[in-house]
């Protein structure tokens, strides 16, 4: 039996033994994803949103943030927005461990990728090592390695660092150092890559993806982009009230 056909028979033999079910209402789940055609369906989508940082809009010109101080970032892809059921599924991934919804809302930000340009590297959110030996996962990683995989692009896992409160300076090298003393995040070595898409879970008010995108672009980056699982809103208020009324008293701790 060749690879490919021996791949194919344990696929299908995963599926009959362990039929995909739905994660947010238990239903059987739409072949090969752990969600039913219903819920699926029924998603908080995030319709016009501000084409650079996805903040949930009525128009799809620049938010007022944008305009005024232009992230360092191109522009954001975001699947969902962190509404329910799509905030109690990132808290199970990243709270609780379960991976198999991790991989749902992989499929999830691969699906709102599908007209993105590809990088030529993609690099996901790094914890600050303290938190990644309590967490034991960086949830960013996890969402990034199948896009990069299936676009055959390198995982960046170990170029940018979270460097505030945690790693000391000195262990850094010293143009990085002068350059990062203020920043949260901070490069181990240049950037080989002029094209970066940047992972994280969720974005809340984009401050943590505009401080990394920026150092990215100093590293030598010429473009980064930013692809998100949830855009939570919305920084510039009042209209988008069922959004934040919703959010549980957790709030996410990456954005
Ligand atoms: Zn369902
Ligand atoms: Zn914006």
């Amino acid at each position: 039996m060749r690879l490919a056909d021996c791949s194919r028979w344990l696929a299908k033999a995963e599926a009959r033994l362990f039929p995909a079910h739905c994660l947010v209402c238990r239903a059987p789940g739409i072949p090969g994803r752990d969600l039913c055609a219903g819920c699926l369906q029924a998603l908080p989508r995030l319709l016009t949103a501000c084409p650079r940082c996805a903040e949930p809009l009525t128009s799809t010109s620049p938010c007022g943030r944008c305009q005024q101080q232009p992230p360092a970032f191109e522009r954001t892809w975001a699947a969902l927005c962190y509404q329910p059921p799509v905030d109690q599924l990132v808290q199970a991934f990243k709270f609780h461990g379960r991976l198999v919804t991790g991989r749902l809302l992989g499929e999830l930000l691969h699906d709102a990728l599908r007209h993105a340009p590809i990088a030529e590297a993609v690099l996901p959110v790094p914890l600050h090592p303290a938190r990644l030996r309590q967490r034991g996962f960086n949830q960013s990683v996890e969402l990034a390695r199948p896009l990069a995989r299936h676009w055959g692009v390198p995982l960046l896992t170990d170029v940018a660092v979270r460097v505030r409160h945690t790693q000391p300076q000195s262990q850094l090298s010293r143009p990085l150092k002068a350059r990062n003393v203020r920043a949260a995040f901070a490069l181990q070595r240049p950037l080989a890559y002029r094209h970066v898409l940047l992972i994280d879970d969720v974005m809340t008010t984009g401050s943590t993806l505009r401080e990394l995108a920026q150092v990215l672009k100093a590293g030598g980056a010429h473009t980064v982009d930013v692809a998100v699982v949830a855009r939570a809103g919305g920084y510039e208020g009042t209209s988008f009230e069922p959004i934040t009324t919703d959010l549980p008293q957790t709030s996410p701790q990456s954005g």
